[in-house]
């Protein structure tokens, strides 16, 4: 007995789950328009007949066979498809479908970690007890998000969180995939290489020049050559994965639920500009934080207190998850008029931003510039880091920081 059966031997005792939603912002659509099926549906900007910019968020399956794919611009969709319908994104019905599908996850098991806005890891190991084995686990998940949610999902399931990853991508749409521990090595077999994690274009030339094809392969590479072409670690690694050894546990962790900011006046503030002012600034400063935390949420709430501590608050949803004070503000504002019906003088106003998803994610929604919006937000943060949040503000914000007003705390992080 070597070391990889004795660690196999240790992995096979757990269950791992990977469910995977298929062709998430597509299928929301068709499921919310039944008009749709059966077409072609390409969630992204608008193609503007074939002059538009941005990218693809999603796209059916019926999309699919015209070749076009997420991350594609829409453009180039546009061309493959001209009948195609076009959708914006409705980032808000996103989130909500996304968060009702992780609630259903968390009856199966403790242990849920979600990778992204349609995709998680279950740790199911002790809950077949109660639920049955992993496939039994996986084939009611499967009918509860079909009857609950009018969605599919493809699931994978294995003893370690890359082989079940694999397994859910590999009969994609409504897929079951179950490798039992000791299929592990025939199933690696049938990978290309190209699935093998974190091996990228380069890696997979090398491994073509060593006459690799599948996963199952590399085992059969004596490890002093593999150690030769990729180095030390990365060998280790590869090795490792086309053993099936795969350490990484489902880490359930406590999402973040809201980023956010408030602040009591010292005297209540009759005036609305420097109500309106004040907010501003809270809005720079929850955006800073938002992208320290490498966060981007699709909901934002204003809060406000008049000088008779009635309290108000007002939500509202963004079409694609925010992280600037440029995308932010405008709706932070517009809630704020909103939520001030009164005449009253104002104690306290706050701003936070919730709904987040993975950034993997929030790429694909990204207008064109955004990026440039983006260095730019992340050169005035350095400089804030550096010199205080006083140092820059736009303008309009540095008069809202007199001693005036007395900063409560700051964040109301959950
Ligand atoms: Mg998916």
């Amino acid at each position: 007995m070597d070391e990889t059966s004795e660690r196999q031997g240790e992995a096979a005792g757990r269950t791992v789950l990977h469910v995977d939603l298929d062709a998430f912002f597509a299928s929301v659509e068709l499921r919310d328009d039944p008009t749709l099926r059966g077409k072609p549906v390409v969630v992204g900007g608008d193609p503007k007949g074939g002059r538009g910019r941005g990218v693809v968020a999603a796209a059916s399956y019926e999309a699919r066979r015209f070749g076009i794919h997420s991350a594609m611009p829409v453009s180039q969709a546009y061309r493959r498809c001209p009948q195609a319908v076009f959708l914006r994104p409705r980032g808000a019905e996103y989130a909500a479908t996304s968060a009702r599908f992780m609630k259903i996850l968390e009856r199966y098991s403790d242990l849920v970690q979600a990778i992204s806005i349609d995709e998680a890891f279950l740790d199911v190991t002790a809950s077949t007890r109660l639920f049955g084995d992993g496939e039994r686990i996986a084939r009611e998940i499967k009918r509860v998000v079909r009857e609950e949610e009018r969605l599919t999902a493809s699931i994978g399931v294995a003893p370690v969180k890359f082989v079940a990853k694999i397994a859910s991508d590999f009969d994609k749409p409504d897929g079951l995939v179950v490798v039992a521990p000791g299929d592990i090595r025939e199933f690696l077999g049938r990978v290309p290489i190209e699935s093998l994690w974190g091996a990228g274009p380069k890696a997979v030339d090398r491994f073509h020049g060593l006459g690799v094809r599948t996963i199952g392969d590399v085992a059969g590479v004596p490890r002093e050559r593999l150690r030769d072409v990729f180095g030390a670690k990365s060998a280790e690694h590869f090795w490792r994965l086309a053993h099936g050894l795969d350490d990484r546990r489902v880490e359930p962790h406590q999402e973040r639920k809201s980023v956010g900011k408030e602040t009591t006046f010292l005297e209540d503030v009759g005036d609305r500009e420097e109500v309106e002012t004040t907010l501003l600034a809270l809005t720079e400063s929850v955006a800073r934080r938002l992208r320290k935390k490498e966060l981007a949420g699709h909901t934002v709430t204003v809060k406000l207190r008049t000088a008779d501590f009635h309290t108000v608050t007002r939500q509202a949803g963004l079409n694609q998850p925010a992280d600037t004070v440029e995308e932010i503000w405008p709706l932070a504002r517009d809630l704020l008029r909103k939520a001030d019906c009164s005449h009253q003088a104002i104690r306290l106003v706050g701003v936070a931003v919730s709904g987040f998803e993975s950034d993997a994610q929030m790429t694909l929604f990204a207008p064109p510039g955004r990026d440039k919006g983006r260095k730019i937000a992340q050169a005035l943060d350095a400089v804030a880091d550096r010199f205080g949040e006083r140092a820059i503000g736009r303008g309009r914000t540095r008069a809202a920081n007199k001693p005036r007003r007395s900063p409560s705390g700051g964040g109301r992080s959950q």
